[in-house]
């Protein structure tokens, strides 16, 4: 799928999100990247044009868009700013996506208006100090009140969410479950928040659990079926994030090169610098089209692990690569804050390590190809 061939409603969203990051992120993401601002009023602004809950039922508060409507959004406001892109992706994917999977109607009709319409905001808590890609390893656990006793580490949106998604060991027979626990429960608790190499509009804290009430999300025993399947569809939207990121490291690195002489010419007239750009074209545009097509597959119900897997491996590997050659093209100046190249380039990084990392991209898809005998090795 490419973009030639969206719907007209796929397109108004996008071209929505483009003005949006265009006017309102873009000139405010510098200082938001030096103070370390987390950017509230621009969720509410979000709320407002309906991109808080874009992907989710009118019924249910939200714009009633489809999975690739979202996944164009998710692409706009990061090419604007990547830690509202990580703060969105959160909120939609991670957050509200999993409560309309396996919530019941009274936790969807309690718990979803308020964050579609960007009143709240949602987080997924599964990280802990002890486990990331090996998150079966969890150690925080509930007890037969489905009360939470533990810690979690680097959760987006941690210090401001009000609806967190948490996992957990049940007490009685060691399986993992799935909770939802509101901000301010008894013994909730945020207890840092993490200091990054970028992105940092965004919220990453650790939090606290001691004997937290919670309520059920899914069947019991479902935890870690409930998590993988939110990865699944989170890995899509890293994807079109890493390829926002690459996407406005592009645009700099063209706008740049037109402007800027070097021995009495336009450095975009060197050969050098003509296929630098070329072939950060061509790999954004594969990224965006390995990333829509599992959007599309998402949308549709079929299968889309390897192909989520696939779009975030090479989108985020894409985004490093490509924020580290529009460096290469400003030169000096783009080792410098006053363009905003070495921000790209620290807010890509990122992508190749959160929602899985690229060698767990390879592991899925290495499974996929040989069965069992990738589970031998
Ligand atoms: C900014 C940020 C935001 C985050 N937001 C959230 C959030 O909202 N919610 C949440 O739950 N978590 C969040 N995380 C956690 C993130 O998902 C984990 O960092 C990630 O899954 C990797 O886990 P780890 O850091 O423990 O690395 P480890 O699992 O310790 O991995 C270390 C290295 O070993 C490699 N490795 C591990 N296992 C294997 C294997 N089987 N085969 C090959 N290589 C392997 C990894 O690829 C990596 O290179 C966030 C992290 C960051 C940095």
């Amino acid at each position: 799928m490419s973009l030639h061939e969206l719907s007209d409603e796929q397109r108004e969203i996008r071209e929505l999100a483009a003005r949006f990051a265009d006017e309102v992120i873009v000139p405010q993401a510098p200082a938001w990247d030096r103070e370390h601002t987390f950017p509230k009023e621009v969720f509410a602004q979000l709320g407002e044009l309906g991109l808080m809950g874009v992907c989710i039922p009118q019924e249910l508060g939200g714009a009633g868009a489809d999975f690739v409507s979202y996944i164009l959004v998710m692409e706009q406001l990061s090419r604007g700013d990547a830690g509202v892109g990580t703060a969105i992706g959160v909120h939609i994917g991670a957050g509200q996506l999993p409560i309309l999977a396996h919530g019941t109607a009274e936790q969807q009709e309690r718990l979803v208006p308020p964050l579609a319409q960007g009143h709240e905001l949602a987080a997924f808590a599964l990280t802990e100090s002890g486990s990331g890609s090996d998150a079966g390893a969890l150690r925080t656990r509930a007890d037969a009140a489905q009360r939470l006793t533990g810690t979690k580490q680097w959760i987006t949106n941690g210090s401001h969410a009000h609806v967190f998604n948490v996992f957990a060991r049940d007490d009685d027979d060691g399986r993992i479950s799935a909770f939802l626990v509101r901000r301010g429960a008894p013994g909730f608790a945020v207890t840092r928040e993490e200091e990054k190499m970028g992105q940092h509009s965004s919220s990453t804290a650790d939090l606290v659990f001691e004997a937290t009430p919670s309520e059920r999300l899914g069947t019991p025993g479902a935890g870690m079926r409930i998590a993988l399947s939110t990865l699944d569809g989170g890995r899509i939207g890293i994807a079109a994030q890493a390829t926002g990121i690459a996407q406005a490291a592009l645009d700099l690195a063209v706008g740049y090169a037109k402007e800027r002489r070097a021995f009495g010419r336009a450095i975009g007239g060197f050969q050098a610098i003509q296929q630098k750009l070329a072939d950060m074209q061509t790999e954004i545009e594969a990224a965006r089209a390995l990333t829509l097509r599992a959007a599309r597959l998402k949308q549709a119900g079929r299968p889309h692990t390897v192909e989520g897997a696939q779009a975030k491996l090479f989108a985020s590997a894409v985004a490093r690569r490509q924020t580290g050659e529009a460096i290469q093209v400003l030169g000096g100046y783009g080792y410098t804050k006053e363009f905003p190249a070495e921000r790209y380039y620290r807010d890509a990084k990122v992508t190749e390590i959160y929602e899985g990392t690229s060698e767990i991209q390879r592991l899925v898809i290495a499974r996929a190809l040989l069965g069992e005998a990738a589970r031998e090795s």
